[in-house]
């Protein structure tokens, strides 16, 4: 049976939601295995999906598990998600500042895929932060401080966990019916009223083109419509990495620093602009006003304090994060002006560091990663270092120089 839907699929025909739901609640209960759910979501992959399929499989998802449900907190409850890239740390940053502007902040991140990183690796890259909040803690967490972000609860959209992790390890990443239903599945289940989504396009991205990302957009909102929810997404650059640090401890300190105001470049522009569009769909109020009221609670620390003060609701230790001694500086070999930092090339590295994984089984390195000396646009001399990367062990590295199109 399973290999009737697996084959349809291949020949690019329609699966009916029967046939879906047969493949798909079959897996979760292990009677279709990994390698057979593997081959479908390759078929889906190359032959894509209807509507109807993405709709019907979005349901199978949320049907999986428990859908929570946070109408008894006062306000609108708003979330964020992005499609994932590489040195995207936007969550730790956008999170305390919308809620340090009284919008409540309900976030269930992810896991890092493939070789874009994932929030929950690098909220637990701060030793004692908990991932794992059961509901009761999410609602008591978020009617006190106005915000939370954990890892999706154990009954949350069981099914995602589990296709997800399948999809990282078996090239089944880049399908954008894969991502529609795995997104908004969680999306819909976790409650908020309005969801915000960031659609990263390029190199570094899940989606290369604007032409995708543009499809994968209406989908979403279509999605979002049929549960009642408003749905707004941003279709952003990923081309070149995002900020200046990619690895789990060191995303951390990189978000410290632009909520404290230290480091501003792309990364906070890009802060800015989510969370005024987050601020302004939560108080109902122009994307000006909002913007204002974004960049006043940088300037006058309260975004960083309600940071300080999340971590430590969620027990983490700032004080103790650790980032690896051992240093390699890639030096340029020419002089120019930097017009692009590949970022995929990058996320790959760091997947190889260890920052990421290779297959389910991998445990991350938090302290593992590249920071990068020089951004795009800047000038550099011969020898100048344009990245440090931060390792445990020896590694053999390609010309890690190359990343950078110099010109
Ligand atoms: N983020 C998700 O949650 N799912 C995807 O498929 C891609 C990015």
């Amino acid at each position: 049976m399973i290999i009737d839907i697996i084959n349809k699929k291949r020949l690019g025909k329609i699966l009916s939601k029967s046939e879906l739901e047969c493949a798909f609640n079959g897996y979760l209960k292990g009677e279709v295995l990994d390698y057979q759910m593997s081959a479908l979501l390759m078929a889906i992959c190359i032959k894509g999906m209807t509507d109807k399929e993405i709709f019907d499989l979005t349901d199978i998802f949320i049907k999986s598990g428990e859908v929570l449900d946070f109408s008894d907190i006062d306000g609108v409850k708003v979330d964020k998600h992005s499609t994932g890239g590489v040195g995207d740390k936007t969550t730790m940053i956008i999170a305390p500042i919308v809620s340090s502007l009284g919008v409540k902040v309900v976030k269930m991140s992810g896991r890092g895929l493939g070789f874009t990183g994932g929030t929950i690796d690098k909220l637990e890259s701060i030793p004692g932060f908990r991932t794992d909040l059961n509901d009761d803690e999410i609602k008591n967490q978020v009617k006190e401080i106005g915000m939370v972000v954990t890892g999706q609860t154990k009954d949350l959209v069981p099914m995602d966990k589990m296709i997800y992790a399948l999809r990282d390890v078996t090239g089944t990443t880049e399908s954008i019916p894969l991502i529609a239903t795995s997104i908004m599945s969680k999306k819909i289940a976790s409650g908020a009223d309005k969801i915000l989504i960031d659609i990263k396009v390029g190199k570094g991205a899940l989606l290369k083109t604007y032409k995708d990302a543009k499809k994968l957009s209406s989908l979403m909102i279509k999605i979002g419509k049929a549960y009642n929810r408003e749905v707004r997404t941003m279709l952003t650059d990923m081309n070149n990495p995002l900020g200046t640090s990619i690895g789990n401890s060191l995303e951390v300190e990189e978000a410290i620093n632009v909520l404290r105001g230290i480091e501003n470049n792309a990364l906070t522009d890009l802060c800015i602009d989510l969370s005024t569009e987050m601020v302004s769909m939560g108080l109902n109020i122009s994307k000006n006003e909002a913007k204002g009221m974004v960049i006043d609670s940088i300037r006058s620390g309260i975004a960083y304090n309600k940071f300080l003060e999340f971590v430590k609701r969620q027990g983490g230790n700032l004080e103790k994060i650790k980032i690896c001694s051992k240093k390699i500086e890639i030096k340029s070999n020419k002089k120019g002006i930097i017009k692009g930092v590949d970022a995929l090339a990058m996320g790959k590295l760091s997947v190889k560091l260890g920052a990421g994984r290779e297959s389910k089984e991998d445990i991350i390195n938090p302290g593992v990663g590249i920071v990068l000396n020089k951004l795009v646009g800047d000038k550099v001399k011969r020898n100048d270092v344009l990245c440090t990367i931060y390792v445990e062990k020896d590694i053999n590295l390609d010309d890690v120089s190359n990343y950078f199109k110099i010109v």
